[in-house]
């Protein structure tokens, strides 16, 4: 990914969201002229769930948050599912971004919070460079990782087994259904949980973010829709914690536990989650006070700007392009300050980190200004 440049990720990524959409609708063509085959739909579901494990269980619950311990040669085939499955990129990668999400959930630094659109959420960070994130930042350890390291480096061979292999079990309609449609349907669920588990649905737990709980993504996505508890507990290897709560890639790991296969897996207990809720309280409390004299510092900062600058100084006189220059400057001081306070006012939750980030920014806006004022005031205008 280091040696592409921006221009390079956006014609890869412009492919790999309109060609899936391209084959979906060939797909459709086909059907509708019944050129579809019982063996299509099952390579699709076969490739669907194998695949969509090796994300989930895999690069999601067992590399990045290390839900559970497995064998070598375990973690080695979860890895290489999840590279097959085409919904990121190299296992270390996919970790250093996912482990970027969680220490910056919804502030700025997310690779993918709704807070900056729907869409950007969903699928339009994926077209920015900046967005992405490697090992050596966010996961150095996984560099000395043997196994991870592997699947990375033989990533090309990953990227067309996929396609390869329905092709050979399904001859072009399985390529189709089992490569193509797989991949549009994976890429849109797996991004729905950015997206839609961080806009819509409901918060069981208090966290320092937006993640909900959506169960229609808990289905589709087997089980990563209850995101707001593997936000509450990331280390969870289950994200439904209740027997409603529809898991299927924490039934897997069940099944693998009680076949010895794997171990040490992580669970959330009653206590636990009540200690989560003491805690997330007592910090909230805590938080709401500076929040507020932060909210109130930003209001009487916001009006100060507003009125600065308009007949000060009368003896000095602007010209009239400076006047424009100087309006446009003010009024983007003004309008970032204000959406500095909608921001703060409302989110469900804001860190204290952000709140003081906040805060220094309004102060050194007000002192630009103020500068940049009294600079253009000390020239004269020429007669
Ligand atoms: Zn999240
Ligand atoms: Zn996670």
């Amino acid at each position: 990914m280091r040696s592409r440049d921006e221009l390079m990720n956006r014609v890869i990524m412009t492919i790999a969201v309109v060609g899936p959409f391209l084959g979906l609708l060939l797909g459709v063509y086909f059907a509708w002229q019944r050129y579809l085959f019982v063996s299509d739909i099952v390579l699709f579901a076969v490739m669907t769930l194998v695949l969509a494990m090796g994300v989930t269980v895999g690069y999601h619950r067992m590399l990045t948050h290390q839900g559970f311990k497995t064998y070598e040669w375990i973690r080695g085939i979860f890895l290489a599912l999840g590279c097959m499955a085409l919904v990121g990129s190299k296992p270390d990668e996919w970790a250093a971004t996912h482990t970027r999400h969680h220490a910056m959930s919804d502030e700025e630094g997310d690779p993918h919070s709704p807070l900056e659109g729907f869409w950007h959420a969903h699928m339009g960070w994926l077209f920015s460079l900046k967005n992405y994130s490697y090992a050596e930042e966010f996961a150095p350890g996984l560099l000395q990782d043997r196994t991870v390291m592997f699947v990375s480096r033989w990533s090309l061979l990953w990227t067309v087994l996929p396609f390869i292999i329905p092709f050979v079990l399904g001859g072009w309609t399985g390529l189709l259904w089992g490569g193509v449609v797989r991949l549009f349907w994976t890429e849109h669920v797996t991004w729905s949980v950015n997206s839609i588990c961080h806009t819509f649905g409901k918060r069981a737990f208090e966290t320092s973010d937006e993640s909900r709980n959506e169960w229609v993504i808990g289905l589709l996505a087997f089980g990563e829709g209850w995101h707001n508890n593997h936000h509450a507990f990331p280390r969870s290897a289950f994200h439904g914690l209740r027997w409603w709560q529809f898991d299927l890639s924490g039934l897997l790991i069940r099944g693998l536990e009680m076949t010895g296969l794997v171990w040490e897996v992580q669970r959330v207990s009653l206590d636990t989650e009540q200690a989560q809720r003491t805690r997330m309280q007592a910090m909230r409390s805590g938080m709401s006070d500076l929040r507020q004299s932060i909210l109130t510092s930003l209001g009487s900062m916001r009006n100060d700007l507003a009125a600065y600058g308009s007949n000060m100084m009368p003896e000095y006189a602007l010209a009239d392009e400076q006047w424009v220059q100087w309006e446009s400057f003010h009024s983007q001081a003004v309008a970032r300050l204000d959406a500095m306070r909608e921001s703060i006012a409302h989110s469900a939750y804001v860190k204290r980190q952000k709140l003081l980030q906040c805060q220094r920014e309004a102060q050194r806006m007000v002192e630009e200004c103020k500068t940049r004022w009294e600079q253009m005031c000390r020239k004269p205008v020429a007669a």
